[in-house]
């Protein structure tokens, strides 16, 4: 694409970023048929394609930027679906990213847009919290009928039955392998405990050190490190994004420092995708850059470290033999955020389980952060649409790795549980519930 940037334009870092990456796409449109949002409105401006022309004229000619330009950028759910298809390697994430922060400047948020964002920045990357309103929305409901339509549609996307808080990641914490014959863990590891993961599923994080306790890995949790950031860095909450993202940063390298750290394990993706990053979203910072750069690099889904090591030797197919058929959902972050596939559906077939993928497998399920609080018809659209590709695969329960999808594609008659709870099941642990 050709850009037409002045030289005082190209001063700014930002919009020199933005510039490489835009002169990559070639306009081919060969990433419009893989975008959810164009698949629902056939609009060329819900359209990857669409969208980089839009952040071109939105970085060009900053004027020329309508109530348009924030309406489709806002309606772009990050799934990154585009640059799984696209085969000129055009950095749509980060263009995003960039396209977002000029927004922010140039087309100011309705209040009540503006009030939702940080309401939620506020109470979702804090578990407790995060709980507590989960409560208060119960009753909330009640009095919906009163309320204005934003905050209406928030109540609907709560579950109604809240777990206990997982404790894991309350409190700086050690998880060895039980000491069998005097063995020496064979990996130490840093888990993050994660934050609306821990209100919403206390599960999780209980299946994932009980199965890397038994393939002989030791597991930390730093309490500092209580979220990655994401949610914040999505709302436009940057101060707060990036305040997260240093203490994250400072507490795993303590604990780098004070002992040998084979890797830092995400359990969810969308949390994953985005630690893999910090060593991008550090980059202007001289001195926290390279540390940021050493975590991202560092960083692993919990499947790839499960793909490290032997599960095999942990295994006992025969515990989950006559489970109905299993689908996979592949989660947008896994998929298309860390282009990681194919890993989780080859280590439940080795586990025994038997797997099928609904088709259209590659589309968002709506969830996307809190693009479900904050765009829900769309997100409603969506999640209907997976829901049935789901139901005509004729299974009896969902496998996904994040938590947004899990809540998003929940159901009474085809329960979603991670696919590592599917595999501690595997492998000795209880029966998912
Ligand atoms: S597929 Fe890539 S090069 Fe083609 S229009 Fe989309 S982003 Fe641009
Ligand atoms: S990130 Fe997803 S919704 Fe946004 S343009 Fe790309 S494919 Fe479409």
């Amino acid at each position: 694409m050709q850009t037409h940037f002045t030289e005082a334009q190209l001063a700014d870092p930002l919009i020199r970023e933005g510039d490489a990456i835009l002169r990559k796409c070639v306009h081919c449109g060969f990433c419009t048929a893989t975008c959810p949002t164009f698949v629902i409105t056939g609009d060329e401006r819900d359209s990857p394609r669409g969208r980089i022309w839009m952040l071109r004229e939105l970085l060009e000619s900053p004027t020329t930027v309508s109530a348009d330009t924030s309406y489709h950028i806002d309606r772009c759910l990050g799934c990154l679906s585009c640059t799984t298809t696209c085969p000129s390697g055009v950095d749509y994430a980060h263009l995003l990213d960039i396209g977002r922060e000029k927004l922010q400047e140039l087309v100011p948020r309705k209040p009540s847009d503006r009030l939702m964002r940080r309401m939620l920045a506020a109470i979702i990357p804090h578990a407790s919290k995060f709980r507590k309103a989960m409560c208060l929305a119960k009753l909330g409901r009640l009095v919906a009928f009163a309320m204005p339509k934003p905050m209406r549609a928030a109540l609907q996307k709560l579950p109604l039955h809240i777990p206990n808080l997982d404790p894991v990641g309350s409190r700086t914490q050690q998880f060895s392998p039980s000491p069998a014959a005097g063995k020496k863990p064979v990996r130490r590891v840093i888990l993050l405990a994660g934050c609306a993961q821990r209100a919403l599923d206390p599960d999780i994080n209980a299946s994932t050190i009980r199965v890397l306790n038994r393939l002989g890995v030791e597991v930390i949790v730093r309490k500092e490190a209580h979220c990655c950031g994401a949610l914040a860095h999505h709302v436009g909450a940057t101060k707060m994004a990036d305040a997260t993202i240093r203490a994250a940063i400072k507490a795993w390298h303590e604990e780098i420092a004070s002992g040998h750290i084979d890797a830092i394990i995400a359990n969810a993706s969308g949390c994953g995708t985005m630690v893999k990053d910090y060593g991008h979203l550090m980059r202007h910072d001289a001195e926290m850059a390279p540390l940021a750069a050493a975590i991202s690099a560092k960083t692993k889904d919990i499947c790839e470290i499960l793909a490290e090591l032997d599960l095999q030797s942990v295994l006992r197919p025969q515990a989950v033999s006559g489970y109905g058929t299993l689908a996979y959902h592949s989660a947008c972050s896994l998929q298309h955020g860390q282009k990681i596939h194919d890993l989780p559906l080859s280590l439940l077939r080795q586990a025994g389980f038997d797997v099928v993928q609904p088709v259209n497998g590659h589309l968002c399920c709506g969830s996307a952060g809190v693009y479900n609080i904050l765009q829900p018809a769309m997100a409603d659209e969506l999640q209907q649409r997976k829901l049935s590709s789901l139901r005509d695969t004729g299974a009896s329960a969902v496998a996904a790795g994040n938590i947004g999808c899990m809540t998003q594609l929940h159901s009474d008659d085809l329960p979603v549980r991670h696919t590592i709870q599917f595999l501690d099941w595997a492998s000795g642990g209880p029966k998912p519930v």
